[in-house]
């Protein structure tokens, strides 16, 4: 008998938020310059920023919603991800 017990692979299963039971993600928090949140684990997430274990700036991200373009109005999803 000599299996080898593998480490699960590092990935936040139970934080200190699930043994309180409080409502939080364990994705990344996108912040956006008009004040919405994106999610980076789940597209329907709805929890503030505070509820990430991270946040960053969607400027982090090449998100361009906080800089207007000349003539703006066309690319707006360009800068969200919705690229081709
Ligand atoms: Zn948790
Ligand atoms: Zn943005
Ligand atoms: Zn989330």
């Amino acid at each position: 008998m000599q299996g080898i017990l593998v480490p699960a692979p590092a990935r936040i299963e139970a934080c200190t938020d699930c043994e309180h039971d409080l409502e939080h993600c364990h994705g990344t928090a996108i912040t956006h310059f008009d004040g919405t949140d994106d999610c980076t684990d789940d597209p329907g997430c709805r929890l503030a920023a505070e509820q990430h274990p991270f946040t960053i700036s969607c400027s982090e991200v090449q998100c361009d919603c906080g800089i207007p373009l000349p003539g703006a109005g066309l690319a707006w999803g360009a800068g969200h991800g919705i690229s081709a």
